[in-house]
């Protein structure tokens, strides 16, 4: 393989290969639309087209796709050939602007939640210059926004990209008050840590419930577990090492950053993380980074499971998604600065964090809510259900000092007072009580680490984008047309602070008091479950937020719940079909089969000799009966609960009906299953063990 600067990005229509494929002026004008956002005329985009058509067929490619992410939570794409018949019976190779541009995928069947009757099924793909098209397979990706016709966002990048530019409206109305008057955009970019299992393709394939629902649903805890932390940054085993290779050189051809990688805490676990980008990009690669995991694993006979729980009593799966607002000349908004007047900048936009966060818990739980991620969420794992912001001690003494107007007491005795003194150097916190914090500050950005392992990161950064805006906005209002800014500022600051205090939590996340505490003394929200969250969606707070920004119309917002609730429903009664299916068809029948040898083992030994003693024979004969019994009635009971979903009249009701009605039911059939697999012998049970599962690949 060659060195990696040669390969990197190779695959990537970068700006490299811009520069080098199109005409100085063509550059100069999609540079324009790619920086401001400004309008593309026909003529640069057939420009650009062929120039893409020329490079992606040398490149191989023979198709090309409009590459985007409807509701479904991954990516859609429908190849069109690059050829066109010419008049001497043979084909040429063409690409034109308007193809570039925009595409009409027939995609009636993708999730539209009410917003688009399926008589006018056909929406819309638009190309979103801002992420570089790239080659996958044989195929050119353009990435694209997909809209219905009325206009409607049917997709995850079109809201994205609005709150992007939501937060750099207000973002810059807020540098103007602070005198910058050169800076011309803020972004806000990411990084995300991405978690995941990677199990052998042989044991994937006989366990049903990972084949339909991406997680077990059944098997009894192994003897060892991730009790003993010795796999968390141990060593990488050959074959995981040679997937890892893989994995990064397509990735690094994609030009996608992918930077460090180690085991997690749990047996079978890894992650992975790349450098940060902008969050658009950030979107586009993640989406990449899973999808081009599932296809390398394959090729070395590996699955990589990308469930947020896909085994019970060892860690789930998240994604910590590294979130900062810098400026296009560099600056990081978010990092405290050397002088007074960044240091005051700097903690203006902690303050607009603060107060987003506080106000738009409800947005930010409801940004990672989906039945996979209930299981880390809301049991007893962490984070926590309930949002909450880390600061750390240094920088919340600096808080409660401008709070109170007290001297900061910090490494040594200082006054913050704003505009004049600088902020003190904190230390990055590093401690256990900042890993448990949904929300945590870790020097120069803040580390959102509610989200699922196989969520988009854009519903979360879509919410965290805008809530801030949002502060950002009301303390642009306020502050415009101050006399004394300083002040003004000030006194800003220590009101929201005071207001948006009990957001901040610094210590352990894991204690059950801090779950007592933050919803009894404080009354921070705590939605533990999608069913829970998912309707404050439509509150109006939120409506009037999200819409006042241009983010989301109140359509798109009815057609969200509605999907995400679908989803949710969708999802767990697959789940309850399969345990039923699992259940009677293949434990039941392997337990009764076990019993009846162990019956015939222990009457061969009475007629042999009626004195021997068949005790063990006996216990296992009876308990094995009876948890038959009790699996056949708890699958009854859950197949009940199944059907009875069909008389909920909307969707709320049903995702409640499952919540209070079938997942405990599932639990209960789960628990009879699992006991019973400690009692039988191996060589009887259908499946795979966690022990297998976890500790299989070498
Ligand atoms: P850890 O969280 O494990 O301590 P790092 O802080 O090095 O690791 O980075 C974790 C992720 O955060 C990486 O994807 C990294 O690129 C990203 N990151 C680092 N700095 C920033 C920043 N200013 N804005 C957004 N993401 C960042
Ligand atoms: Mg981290």
């Amino acid at each position: 393989m060659a060195a990696i600067p040669e390969y990197f990005g190779s695959l990537v229509f970068d700006d490299r290969v811009m520069k080098a494929t199109l005409s100085a002026k063509v550059y100069a004008s999609l540079k324009k639309t790619i920086d401001e956002g400004s309008e593309l005329d026909i003529g640069v985009a057939n420009a650009v087209a062929n120039a893409m058509k020329e490079w992606a067929v040398s490149k191989g490619a023979t198709h090309y796709t409009h590459w985007f992410q409807p509701l479904t939570g991954i990516t859609a794409e429908k190849h069109d050939s690059f050829i066109s018949p010419s008049p001497d019976g043979g084909v040429i190779m063409e690409f034109s602007g308007k193809e570039l541009i925009k595409g009409e995928p027939d995609a009636s069947s993708f999730p539209s939640g009410g917003l688009r009757a399926t008589f006018e099924a056909r929406g819309y793909t638009a190309w979103d210059p801002t992420s570089y098209a790239f080659i996958k397979g044989k195929t050119l990706c353009i990435p694209t926004a997909f809209c219905s016709y009325g206009g409607h966002a049917l997709d995850k990048k079109t809201p994205l990209l609005r709150s992007m530019e939501a937060l750099n409206k207000q973002a810059l109305r807020i540098l103007r008050l602070f005198g910058n008057n050169t800076v011309k955009r803020v972004t806000s970019s990411v990084g995300p840590e991405q978690e995941y299992f990677l199990i052998t393709r042989e044991m994937y394939d006989k366990r049903p419930d990972l084949r339909f629902t991406g997680r077990t649903l059944f098997g009894a805890k192994p003897p060892k577990g991730q009790e003993m932390d010795d796999h968390y940054f141990g060593v990488i085993k050959p074959k995981v090492a040679a997937f890892m290779e893989e994995l990064n050189e397509e990735l690094w051809k994609l030009g996608i950053l992918a930077k460090t990688e180690h085991n997690e805490v749990a047996p079978a676990q890894h992650e992975l993380a790349p450098i940060y980008t902008t969050t658009n990009i950030a979107t586009d690669h993640n989406q990449l980074t899973m999808e081009i995991m599932q296809k390398v694993a394959a090729r070395h006979g590996l699955v990589c499971l990308l469930h947020e729980k896909p085994f019970a009593g060892v860690n789930g799966s998240g994604k910590h998604n590294n979130w900062s607002v810098s400026t296009d000349a560099g600056q990081n908004l978010l990092s405290p600065g050397e002088t007074p007047y960044e240091n005051a900048q700097f903690l203006l936009f902690l303050c607009a964090v603060i107060q987003a966060v506080d106000d738009y818990q409800d947005l930010l739980r409801i940004s990672v809510a989906t039945a996979g991620n209930d299981h880390r969420l809301g049991a007893n794992e962490a984070p926590p259900a309930v949002v909450s912001i880390f600061l750390g001690d240094e920088l919340n003494a600096v808080l409660e000092a401008l709070e109170n107007d007290t001297p900061y007491i910090g490494a040594e005795r200082t006054q913050m007072r704003l505009g004049v003194d600088v902020l003190p150097k904190f230390n990055r916190d590093t401690t256990d009580r900042n890993r448990t914090s949904p929300f945590a500050f870790t020097g120069n950005k803040f580390e959102f680490r509610m989200l699922g392992s196989s969520n988009s990161i854009a519903c979360a950064n879509i919410m965290l984008n805008s809530a801030v805006a949002e502060s950002l906005k009301q303390f642009a209002d306020r502050l415009e047309g101050e006399k004394d800014f300083t002040a003004a500022l000030h006194d800003l600051l220590r009101e929201t602070i005071k207001a948006h205090k009990r957001i901040i939590f610094n210590g352990n996340g894991y204690d059950d008091s801090w779950i007592k505490e933050a919803v009894g003394k404080r009354g921070l929200l705590n939605y533990r479950t999608t069913a829970d969250c998912m309707p404050h969606l439509l509150d109006r707070k939120n409506v009037a937020m999200l819409t006042s920004h241009g983010v989301f119309s109140e359509e798109e917002l009815h057609s969200r719940y509605e999907i995400m609730l679908e989803n949710y429903c969708k999802t767990i009664v697959i789940e309850a079909n399969t345990m039923v299916d699992m259940a009677k068809t293949q434990i039941a029948p392997a337990v009764m089969s076990y019993t009846a040898d162990v019956a015939r083992a222990a009457s061969a030994k009475k007629a042999f000799d009626a004195a021997i003693p068949c005790g063990y024979e006996t216990t296992v004969v009876k308990k094995l009966s009876s948890l038959t019994d009790r699996i056949e009635s708890s699958a009854e009971e859950l197949e009940n609960a199944v059907i009875s979903l069909a008389d909920a009249e909307d969707i709320g009701t049903k995702s409640v009906m499952i919540r209070d009605g079938v997942l405990d039911r599932m639990g209960e059939l789960r628990l009879a299953c699992d006991e019973a697999e400690t009692l039988t012998a191996k060589d009887y049970w259908p499946y795979p063990t966690y022990a297998d599962l976890l500790f299989g690949v070498k």
